[in-house]
């Protein structure tokens, strides 16, 4: 069993290794914040795919802490080897089973390719052998690739403008200045290479599958999260290829929820959720320096919000047992609302104009960002001695 200092190594918006205490005191913070005000109780089961890092970890933990769900976790994550530390999502997972083990309560993992057929059979062998009955599905991929298990063809999703150049600033994660940047505009391949990865064909064939295999109790409720943004990020995001997978995935849904309607008296839905530093985000070119901003002036506003914040008002206010969802005229859930305040934007908007590498400090809250960035993986955790040596080969238990 290696027990070993572990120093960040990160290169960019990559890092090659996670902390183990780090990342496990991650999930305390997530777990009080599910738990405040909550009723422990409610749901029966739930299945969060995506459920290791960002929105979908925070999903799975009000899910089991905030509501008392039996949960089946499906993520793609490194196991550590040798003196090579596991994924942040790993050492994310570990302490949540054990957590919630210690809280007399059951959450299951499956590691794999949630797009293959393979992790699916097994998530539905290992859904039926417990004898769950799911009361809420978790969509949360974020992923860059996907085979399509149809036809075997591997699809790549790309960042990109549509139609003409994106020119804009951004900020170098590599050495901290503020740059302009030129994105070219995707091909019509790349567009639809995105909408195979990103759009809604998957997370349909997961809601099929367990709808088929009897696993959907009685007014199931299934969510996949979206995100929409301000004018300023339209070229990259939401008039992009990503916006397009994500039409996609929200046109998707609306179908599914009549199908789920009509096979067992359920529904489906959009979360639009805020722009918050997470793995994905922080590789989309221009978002972190717009979510370097927005932090900045939301905090100023008190109005910020992190995963755990998001995801607790989003089961308080929506998806709590009994509680009907609000939806906007698309019937997605808005919990960007905070976000795209016109007065947030305004302020946002006039920084952006203004920002240099010189004022960056000044203007948005970039250490925050990079602080975050780093939280991520488990380094710059409030309380955590990195000095002292820690056993990087933590089990997970999975299925
Ligand atoms: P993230 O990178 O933190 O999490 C991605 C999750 O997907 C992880 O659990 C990872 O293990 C899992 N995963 C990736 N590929 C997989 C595969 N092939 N098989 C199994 N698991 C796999 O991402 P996130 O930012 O939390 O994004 C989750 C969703 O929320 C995405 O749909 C994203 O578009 C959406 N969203 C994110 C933001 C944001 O600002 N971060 C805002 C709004 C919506």
């Amino acid at each position: 069993m290696p027990s070993q200092v572990v120093a960040s190594r990160i290169r960019g918006f990559i890092s090659l290794n996670a902390h183990p205490a780090g990342c496990a005191a991650n999930v305390d913070a997530e777990i009080a914040v599910a738990l405040a005000g909550a009723p422990q109780a409610g749901l029966s089961d739930a299945l969060v795919i995506g459920a290791s890092t960002g929105y979908g970890l925070s999903s799975l933990v009000s899910a089991v802490f905030g509501y008392g769900a039996r949960a089946t976790a499906v993520c793609l994550e490194r196991p550590p080897q040798g003196d090579k530390t596991a994924s942040a999502g790993w050492y994310n997972l570990a302490a949540v089973q054990q957590r919630a083990q210690a809280a007399g309560r059951e959450v299951a993992v499956v590691n794999g390719d949630a797009f293959s057929r393979e992790v699916k059979q097994q998530t539905l062998a290992h859904l039926k052998s417990i004898g769950a009955r799911l009361d809420l599905v978790v969509y949360s991929l974020a992923a860059p690739k996907r085979t399509d298990p149809a036809t075997g063809t591997t699809y790549s999703s790309v960042l990109k403008p549509i139609g003409a150049p994106f020119h804009s600033k951004s900020v170098s994660l590599g050495n901290d200045q503020v740059t302009s940047v030129e994105i070219a505009p995707a091909s019509e391949a790349d567009v639809e290479a995105t909408r195979k990865v990103m759009g809604g064909e998957d997370f349909v064939d997961w809601m099929r599958a367990l709808g088929e295999a009897g696993l959907l109790a009685r007014g199931c409720r299934a969510i996949a999260y979206s995100y929409v943004g301000p004018a300023l990020t339209f070229p990259i995001y939401r008039s992009g290829t990503i916006g397009k997978a994500k039409e996609d995935l929200e046109a998707k849904t609306r179908e599914l929820s009549d199908w789920m309607a009509e096979r067992v008296g359920g529904s489906a839905y959009v979360g639009v959720m805020k722009g918050l530093v997470t793995q994905a985000s922080a590789a989309i070119p221009v978002v972190p320096l717009y979510i370097s901003l927005l932090y900045k002036v939301m905090k100023e506003a008190g109005t910020h919000e992190g995963t755990a914040q998001q995801i607790t008002r989003l089961f308080r206010d929506h998806l709590a047992p009994g509680v009907r969802p609000t939806v906007d005229e698309l019937g997605r859930i808005r919990l960007d609302d905070r976000e795209l305040a016109p007065s947030i934007q305004a302020q946002v908007s006039a920084r952006w104009d203004q920002v240099t590498t010189e004022n960056l400090a000044d203007l948005s809250d970039y250490a925050s960002f990079r602080g975050d960035f780093r939280r991520l993986f488990g380094f710059e955790v409030p309380g955590v001695d990195y000095a002292a040596p820690v056993e990087t080969d933590v089990p997970l238990k999975l299925v």
